[in-house]
């Protein structure tokens, strides 16, 4: 019974947390094999290990948006691109074309 407990202790408990940390940087693969070989310290390691840009991204679009100009994630609130320095306060590109304002043609 000991045994198991120091292997869920040593092993189980720091995989299930490096894959879990792994999955929040785009890296759950890396996690993963990380605490199956290194336990403690291969979380230790992955939570080192910075994130993907897929998983900044991922990260990023859970607290904001995507930027209407370059795609890039912005946190919500922002009114300036951090990527592209646009002007975010005003409506996006496709907002601003629709035909509020007609003006008079003919
Ligand atoms: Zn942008």
């Amino acid at each position: 019974m000991a045994t198991l407990m120091v292997i869920i202790l040593l092993w189980i408990t720091p995989l299930t947390l490096a894959g879990w940390v792994g999955s929040q940087k785009g890296r759950q693969g890396l996690g993963l094999t990380l605490g199956v070989l290194l336990g403690w310290l291969g979380l230790l390691i992955i939570a080192l290990i910075p994130p993907t840009a897929e998983g900044r991204r991922a990260e990023a679009l859970r607290h904001g948006f995507a930027c209407p100009f370059c795609q890039e994630p912005v946190r919500q609130g922002a009114t300036v691109c951090p990527h592209c320095q646009r002007d975010l306060s005003t409506p996006s590109p496709e907002e601003s074309r629709a035909p509020a304002q007609s003006p008079e043609q003919g």
